[in-house]
């Protein structure tokens, strides 16, 4: 354990270490005192051990400097405790672990963020502060969020970065301290990821749509659609993988960075696919998600500005919809305007920079919902 944890994080960091199995009137399953961790009788379990153990790195070595930044504490030792299994059982052991936790989350979420920044000065009550679900088991699985965004070497080397960083080590750290960390040695801006997973609460809640298109000549169109759902949190940037699998059973999977909502990707084949699997390996482990196959919408203004909504040459496929689900896209301007026949679609989705004007008058009816980016 100590050479696991000294080739991923840094050096074990103290000269000795000890472990004291404490009688029933130790409250707690473990204290990670410096050097000397103490744990309640009948607790020397390997899991137990490994958490209070990673604290000597995070938490005894590098500590929280205010009650704000507890996740520095016990999100990274709740990780490195599923860390550990990977070294002893393979990356599946320590996924398996990983999902756990996001269970035990999903399962009990009271639904604050986990850092609260008046925590700094104002400190909450211990079932807040040390709330399993979130400081624990969310806090583990927004760390395993990061290395799947990072892929392990910039994850790996972040974490050896931050241990080894000699104004942190034998000090305290705040989380900015180590998303600023994130940043400088992916020489990218990862602030984004900290604002959802860490100072905001709760999680994305998808409802995806797909479609397969045959295209003709053998081509054939996947269409995928990123719809969040929720409407306690923000929207969540993620990088997100698809798995399609095709006829002549091959499949494929793609990884694209959703960074809005109702985001919409499209891949082109030369071969039908015939399943569509939204993140397999199930990487954001934080998120509650439905995929229904269907159309979401079947016809695409192709016009430009000002152009005539009822005329069949400014759709794709061409025709004027009547209870079709339409887009307006963005890109050139796009704005179709309703003149004088009426006009009537199913839900409508009009992208950021694309609008519908119509003349006064004019019959409007939309049995759908109109979405606006
Ligand atoms: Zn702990």
């Amino acid at each position: 354990m100590t050479n696991w944890y000294s080739q991923h994080f840094c050096e074990h960091p103290f000269q000795k270490n000890g472990f004291a199995a404490l009688n029933s009137q130790f409250a707690w399953g473990g204290m990670e005192n410096q050097t000397l961790t103490s744990i309640c009788p009948n607790c020397w379990s390997e899991w137990l051990i490994a958490h209070e153990y990673a604290h000597q790195w995070f938490g005894d070595m590098i500590t929280c400097d205010t009650w704000a930044d507890i996740w520095l504490n016990e999100g990274f030792a709740t990780w490195s405790e599923n860390f550990w299994w990977e070294k002893t059982g393979g990356y599946s052991a320590y996924k398996n672990e990983i999902n756990y936790d996001a269970s035990s989350y999903l399962s009990s979420n009271p639904g604050w963020a986990i850092s609260v920044p008046s925590w700094a000065t104002t400190t909450p009550g211990v079932n807040t502060l040390f709330n399993y679900a979130i400081t624990y088991a969310k806090g583990a699985c927004v760390l395993h969020m990061l290395r799947y965004t990072l892929g392990d070497s910039l994850f790996f080397a972040t974490m050896r970065s931050y241990s080894n960083d000699t104004n942190l080590r034998f000090h305290s750290a705040r989380i900015a301290d180590f998303s600023e960390k994130v940043n400088m040695i992916t020489g990218d801006n990862y602030d984004w990821f900290f604002a959802q997973w860490i100072f905001a609460p709760n999680h994305p809640v998808y409802a995806n749509q797909y479609c397969f298109e045959n295209l003709g000549s053998g081509n054939w169109d996947v269409r995928f659609l990123i719809r969040q759902t929720q409407s306690n949190a923000p929207f969540f940037t993620m990088p997100v993988i698809v798995k399609i699998n095709f006829q002549d059973n091959t499949d494929t999977l793609i990884r694209v960075m959703n960074t809005h909502n109702y985001e919409e990707f499209v891949f082109t084949f030369k071969k039908q696919a015939t399943s569509f699997t939204f993140d397999p390996d199930n990487e954001i482990v934080l998120k509650r998600a439905t995929l229904t196959q269907g159309v979401f919408y079947t016809k695409t203004w192709t016009g430009a500005l000002s152009d005539d909504w009822n005329v069949n040459e400014n759709w794709s496929p061409t025709g004027v919809p009547a209870s079709e689900s339409v887009k307006i896209p963005a890109g050139l301007i796009r704005m179709p305007v309703v003149r004088n026949h009426g006009m009537s679609c199913g839900s409508m989705l009009i992208e950021s920079g694309a609008s519908l004007s119509v003349s006064a008058g004019v019959d409007l009816s939309i049995s759908g919902t109109v979405i606006r980016q």
